[in-house]
């Protein structure tokens, strides 16, 4: 079976900021499972993950690699 993550093979660049983003989504949700966060590090946290999806989109963005 075709795996849906081979596309990003394509693009090592791409597939390091996914695997970024998919590591601070993880990270936040962990977290929250954990403890109760202040509304501060919740934010950090978002902020943190919005970043790396910026990242991801500003690459796709200037080098067209983005799935078919
Ligand atoms: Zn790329």
């Amino acid at each position: 079976m075709c795996s849906p993550s081979t596309y990003a093979i394509s693009c090592p660049e791409h597939a390091r900021l996914e695997s970024e983003f998919r590591e601070s989504r993880d990270r936040m949700r962990n977290l929250l499972r954990l403890r109760q966060l202040t509304g501060f590090e919740e934010r950090a946290l978002a902020d943190q993950v919005a970043m790396t999806i910026a990242r991801l989109k500003e690459h796709i963005a200037a080098h067209g690699c983005e799935r078919p």
